[in-house]
């Protein structure tokens, strides 16, 4: 990469005055390349370019040009998938299969949202006192868009294509530790025809870039994915000033394996679910729920399966799992792993590290577990799965709903009504039955409980970035009527 300045502020890129921070990659620990982030001063003049677009600028009045540039962005964006699939795997490590797929949802995420705005109307309606009423949707105003390491571009475009099509101006920042997508998209915004200061990219930590941007006076609304510690701060930040928030939190997502599923496509599923993105995924299904009648013939095909799983460099078209994103981030993992024999539990397979250089490890599954366990009841975020066994229909509910995240869940039958009448039971913002982990740009995305507030995705996304004003007219002034 040759980017000298790592910041967009107002139209501009301009060289960064905080800290400088190498970007790894985590496949070989090779240096992808110094960045030097946003001071607070910096952070503050990108919130104010924002503001000034916001306030002058015809952005927030001109959707037709929103819906263009939107278009224009996608259309450049197709162009260049390859390069940003191939940047996307070298900065996090995730199989290029797996790149290709979030680069395809960027762009349908852009194009959704461009279409939608073309298509909303106003509400309106005649009262039964003869006055009529409008409700309209209007941008919010300056918008702090704040996005985790796993799905750098991908989660990003999830907030910028419906911040910028609602007539928002916002302030991008990624993750520290993945910042190049976010450069290179930039670029390519650059490129397009948005108004100077309409989107603000600024490079940093949550101290000092994303708390600047959190608790700035002139930022209206944050939007944050991220970690349910981050998420209580951010929340309780945007409280002080009722500041609009919407969370995308962590989750310890459960897939329930019924005894009708067929064994060989369930395990294929629980893998999938389990050790997609090494596991790095919020709505990974890291709790498997299987019914005690196939509970040893799952578990004997799951150890097969695992065995085949290609573990190895992410560039790699035959790779299926790649490395974690970092050499903090393993460590973490494996005290998790450490912690779950301490419980008691039984590591069944995998947890090692494998390879001299690159942050690998095979995917853990975990057995004997029981539902008070700090690896059964916290999100890991890594490839570690536990199993456990249940005997109805009432048990496999109680413990799927039993922790503080509820960001999705999985239920795997022949029997979709039975399937259906578990999932109207389980308290989840995304449930699939018979697949998991796809996102449909068109469907709400988001959390119950501590998994998050607020949705991202279809029409709701849109919703998370507008204020809704209610305008009555009636056509006469007449005397109220009401004084005698
Ligand atoms: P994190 O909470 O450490 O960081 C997320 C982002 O917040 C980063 O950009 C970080 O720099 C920034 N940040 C940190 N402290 C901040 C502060 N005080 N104020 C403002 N910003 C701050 O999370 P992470 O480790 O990057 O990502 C993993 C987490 O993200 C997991 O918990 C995962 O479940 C969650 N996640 C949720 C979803 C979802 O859709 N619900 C999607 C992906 C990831």
């Amino acid at each position: 990469m040759e980017y000298t300045k790592h910041q967009y502020i107002g139209g501009k890129w301009v060289a960064g005055k905080g800290t400088k921070r190498q970007i790894i990659n985590p496949a070989n620990e090779s240096l992808i390349v110094e960045v030097q982030e946003a001071s607070r001063e910096q952070t503050e003049e990108a919130v104010k370019a924002a503001r000034q677009a916001f306030e002058t600028s015809s952005w927030p009045a001109e959707v037709q040009r929103r819906v263009n540039s939107l278009h224009q962005l996608a259309d450049l964006l197709e162009i260049k998938a390859e390069q940003f699939a191939a940047a996307e795997t070298t900065n996090t490590g995730k199989p290029i299969r797996e790149s290709r797929l979030d680069i395809h949802d960027t762009v349908t995420c852009l194009r959704y949202y461009a279409d939608l705005a073309s298509s909303r109307k106003p509400w309106e309606k005649e009262m039964h006192d003869g006055t009529t009423s409008k409700v309209m949707e209007e941008p919010i105003g300056v918008c702090a868009l704040i996005v985790p390491w796993n799905f750098p571009l991908l989660l990003g475009i999830w907030k910028i294509a419906p911040a910028l099509i609602a007539g928002n101006t916002v302030v991008f920042k990624p993750s520290e530790i993945t910042p190049v997508s976010a450069l290179m998209l930039t670029e390519l915004i650059d490129q397009c025809d948005f108004p100077a200061g309409v989107f603000n990219l600024v490079l940093g930590t949550g101290q000092p870039v994303g708390e600047t941007l959190v608790s700035h006076p002139d930022v209206d609304k944050v939007s944050f994915t991220g970690g349910s510690e981050t998420g209580r701060k951010v929340n309780e930040q945007c409280a002080r000033s009722f500041k609009r928030v919407s969370l995308e939190l962590g989750g310890k997502s459960p897939l329930i394996v019924l005894e009708d599923a067929d064994i060989e496509a369930a395990v294929e599923w629980s893998v999938f679910g389990a050790f997609f993105n090494q596991g790095q995924v919020c709505v990974a299904s890291s709790r498997v729920l299987v019914h005690q009648s196939i509970y040893h013939r799952f578990l004997d095909r799951l150890l097969i399966k695992l065995q085949q799983v290609k573990l190895g460099d992410p560039r790699d078209e035959e790779t299926e799992m790649g490395p974690v994103i970092s050499a903090v981030h393993q460590a973490k993992i494996e005290k998790y792993i450490e912690l779950g024999k301490e419980e008691g539990a039984v590591l069944l397979h995998g947890g090692e590290r494998q390879g001299e250089t690159g942050y690998y490890l095979t995917p853990a599954v975990f057995t004997e577990v029981s539902q008070h366990m700090r690896i059964l009841q916290e999100e890991i975020f890594g490839p570690v799965v536990t199993i456990q066994a249940f005997t109805s229909d009432n048990e496999a509910i109680e413990l799927a709903n039993g922790t503080v995240y509820g960001l999705a869940a999985g239920v795997l039958s022949q029997d979709t009504e039975r399937a259906e009448r578990i999932a109207s039971r389980l308290k989840a913002g995304t449930i699939w039955i018979n697949s998991y982990h796809t996102p449909y740009v068109e469907a709400p995305w988001g959390g119950y409980k501590q998994s998050g507030i607020g949705r991202e995705l279809g029409p709701q996304g849109l919703s998370g970035f507008t204020e809704v004003k209610h305008v009555n007219v009636s056509n006469e002034l007449q005397p109220v009527g009401w004084y005698r």
